[in-house]
């Protein structure tokens, strides 16, 4: 398909899909007690090619979600930083932070100390501070990945002592299930982690990444400030994007 065929078709399915997302954000706000504006739309655009991402800021979206750092930084470069946040909801390799800092807007991925003091040492360097989310495995699952266990408490707190990372938050994913129990579970979990971390160090921040597709709604109920949707918005997958 042609760059414009393209576009369109992904603004087709924007119109179409953008506000039943949006109201399902809604409805769930309404039946927690929250206002629609405190929960962000985070649009995962991996696998997509540009014209997802073109189209979907042509809705009026700005917060883009990718998963793979190689992917991210072909994108950034196709279409720059101006009017896009740039998300990176993937695992993180250590050698490929360096390429990462220098264009992401918030890392919601960062799943082990290692991680996230390479990422404080080369913000240091580079004289930045970079935005970040702890990824938790609440639910035990052993594929999740994220801190996890007794250790993940102290884990935390020692990340947001580094002086190159900024602790807005944390991050999880959900078993990919459909048992309204197990998920509201592994969100009510996250949540409270979070209270527990922010008593102990008021300096991280409230940010909850959790929700997709397919349990967006339990999510926001047990209080999500973030949620991540791709298949919602763009449809199912093409796969990865041409090498630039
Ligand atoms: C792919 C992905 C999503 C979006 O999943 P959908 O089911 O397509 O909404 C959200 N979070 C992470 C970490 C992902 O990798």
């Amino acid at each position: 398909m042609s760059h414009n065929a393209t576009l369109e078709s992904y603004s087709l399915r924007l119109d179409a899909r953008l506000p039943v997302v949006r109201g399902e954000i809604a409805a769930a706000c309404r039946a927690s007690g929250r206002s629609p504006d405190t929960v962000g739309l985070v649009a995962v655009t991996k696998g997509h090619p540009v014209e997802a991402i073109a189209a979907a800021r042509a809705a009026g979206l700005t917060r883009m979600g990718e998963n793979r750092v190689a992917e991210l930084t072909t994108k950034v470069g196709a279409l720059g930083r101006d009017g896009i946040e740039w998300h990176m909801i993937g695992h993180i390799q250590r050698r490929k932070v360096g390429a990462l800092i220098e264009v992401v807007d918030l890392i919601h991925s960062v799943d082990s100390l290692r991680l996230a003091e390479r990422i404080g040492r080369l913000a240091q360097g580079a004289g930045v501070r970079v935005p970040v989310l702890l990824q938790a495995n609440v639910s035990g699952e052993r594929a999740k990945g994220g801190l996890e266990g007794p250790a993940r408490v102290d884990q935390a707190l020692q990340i947001a002592a580094l002086r190159g990372v900024q602790v807005r938050g944390l991050m999880t994913m959900a078993p990919f299930v459909d048992d309204e129990e197990t998920l509201r579970g592994t969100f009510g979990a996250l949540r409270e982690l979070s209270e527990t971390l922010r008593r102990q160090d008021p300096s991280i921040g409230g940010e909850l990444s959790m929700g997709m597709s397919n349990d967006l709604r339990f999510a926001v109920e047990e209080g999500s400030t973030m949620v991540r949707i791709g298949t919602a918005l763009f449809g199912p997958r093409p796969g990865a994007p041409e090498a630039a």
